[in-house]
């Protein structure tokens, strides 16, 4: 284990039986249809490849790099990197690492609609629904988590620990 990390609370073997689970429903939800798996960078990439692994139905990936900043307008989402395809009328899975306030997620569902997808729903890793500000909930839940800071597959705390295989805890003296 990583020395910076406290506790490993999410296993890689955990969350492998776990992508499988959610593939096999979204296989169920979209038998027939195409869908575009709408990775959110940076984090949700090691999710992503796992998850789509195990997905029958006809995929094709697109990522977004975007950020909503707190303000006066509460809503205020940056796209720092947009997708590359065309996306009005396509089912849209967006794949989110964690779930928090849910303002991130909020966002992004809106501006989607905007540009006039067909349908959009949201697979996450993780969800910590004590810290949910914004009425959203995914489709496809990994992991319900505490209200804990963690990192790894995927996850950083300042640009690191994003490759490590599994989800942990890190040691307080990381960031004290
Ligand atoms: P939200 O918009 O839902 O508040 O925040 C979502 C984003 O916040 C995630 O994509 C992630 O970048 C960051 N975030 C929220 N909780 C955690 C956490 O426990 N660990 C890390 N590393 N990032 C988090």
């Amino acid at each position: 284990m990583n020395d910076s990390i406290k506790e490993i609370l999410i296993s890689g073997d955990q969350i492998t039986q776990r992508c499988k689970e959610m593939a096999a429903q979204i296989n169920e939800d979209y038998k027939g249809k195409k869908v575009i798996l709408l990775g959110l960078l940076k984090g949700s990439v090691p999710f992503l490849s796992e998850l789509s692994k195990y997905i029958e139905a006809e995929v094709s990936f697109e990522y977004m790099n975007v950020s909503s900043y707190d303000g006066v307008e509460s809503k205020t989402l940056v796209v720092k990197q947009d997708v590359e395809g065309p996306i009005a009328g396509k089912n849209i899975i967006i794949v989110e690492d964690i779930i928090d306030t849910g303002k991130t997620l909020a966002n992004v569902v809106e501006m989607l609609y905007d540009r006039d997808v067909r349908s959009v729903k949201v697979a996450t890793m993780l969800d910590k629904p004590e810290g949910r500000t914004f009425d959203i909930k995914a489709d496809y839940v990994g992991f319900e988590i505490p209200n804990a800071f963690v990192v790894g597959f995927g996850l950083d705390f300042n640009e690191r620990f994003r490759q490590l295989p599994y989800v942990g805890i890190l040691k307080e003296s990381c960031y004290k």
